[in-house]
């Protein structure tokens, strides 16, 4: 559908994207947020290095686990241990806020308009940052919901409490083997609520989170509509990406924003509605609530540093 030639946004400077963003943002009349890890990363929820020391040097140090992601997918032998590593996975990267405080301007930016958000994120931090519950579409899961690891029935469960509970009464990596938590109809053992293969269950809020999106978008089809694309990589291209390209092309009126490091671009069809913004969230967001603009051309009073207009 789209040639394969993309188009690297190098035309401009990121002063003068961003400019162009706010230009976008205040005339939009609905704004359609797209958002993937890339978004979390920059509000500080990173899952190496200094921060995964911090919550999980034992675990590097028994197992060679060397971050939070990998460590979602290692063989450990006994649940004991499983739910001791998940336990921990799950707490500080769902029931924490995040370092900083991106989600919240970004909620600043757009909450005075109509939005909605498609987010393959599973740290609920839309929500935490108060981000309308209505207006949200986690459709990869989220790590505050459990369900049957067998998929036996189609029920989703919070966690929280057992959560909390075994952090506070794990030792040596392990938790008591009475926290296993168990599938209240038939006893296996349950699971996280990821989508990560077939057994993912997909539950009322499941099914109304995509009726109201596929409402949102049917409702705006025309008109001036902003798809902003935060920090999605080339993983799942296929669940934000490659659709916002699709309405971006489909009605003239639409702008296509990519906000992410090192991954802007846009396809050629659309590269003349398109803002490339190679350069991270947290900057651009920080840019657009504060940058000094002119009030009759909104042009802004300062370049901006960031890594692509230092290359121009
Ligand atoms: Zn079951």
């Amino acid at each position: 559908m789209f040639s394969k030639n993309r188009t690297k946004e190098s035309t401009g400077s990121c002063s003068e994207q961003i400019e162009r963003l706010q230009a976008s943002l205040e005339t939009a009349d609905a704004i359609v947020i797209g958002a993937g890890a890339g978004l979390s990363t920059s509000a500080g929820l990173t899952y190496s290095g200094e921060r995964f020391e911090r919550y999980f040097s034992d675990f590097h140090q028994k197992y060679g686990i060397t971050d939070i992601y990998s460590g979602g997918f290692y063989p450990f032998a006994t649940l004991e241990e499983y739910w001791a590593w998940w336990s921990r996975h799950i707490f500080y990267n769902r029931y924490v806020d995040a370092p900083l405080p991106v989600y919240q301007e970004l909620l600043a930016l757009v909450k005075d308009k109509d939005y909605f958000v498609l987010t393959t994120n599973v740290d609920h931090q839309f929500q935490r940052a108060g981000f309308d519950k209505s207006r949200l579409f986690y459709t990869q899961g989220d790590y505050g919901l459990w369900q049957c690891s067998k998929a036996c029935h189609n029920k989703t469960y919070d966690n929280e409490a057992e959560v909390r509970q075994m952090l506070a009464q794990q030792q040596n990596t392990k938790i008591p083997s009475e926290l296993i938590p168990r599938c209240p109809v038939c006893g296996a053992p349950m699971t996280m609520n990821l989508r990560c293969d077939d057994t993912f269950v997909q539950d009322r809020g499941w099914y109304a989170a995509s009726e109201r999106y596929a409402n949102f978008l049917r409702h705006h089809k025309q008109g001036k509509v902003l798809f902003l694309e935060l920090g999605v990589g080339n993983n799942t291209p296929g669940i934000i990406k490659y659709p916002f390209w699709r309405y971006t092309m489909e009605n003239p009126d639409a702008i296509y924003v990519c906000i992410n490091h090192g991954q802007a671009y846009a396809p050629l069809e659309i590269a003349e509605r398109s803002i490339c913004l190679n350069a991270d969230i947290a900057f651009v967001l920080s840019e657009l609530q504060s940058k000094p603009v002119c009030e009759r051309c909104l042009s802004p009073v300062s370049p901006c540093s960031c890594d692509s207009f230092k290359g121009l």
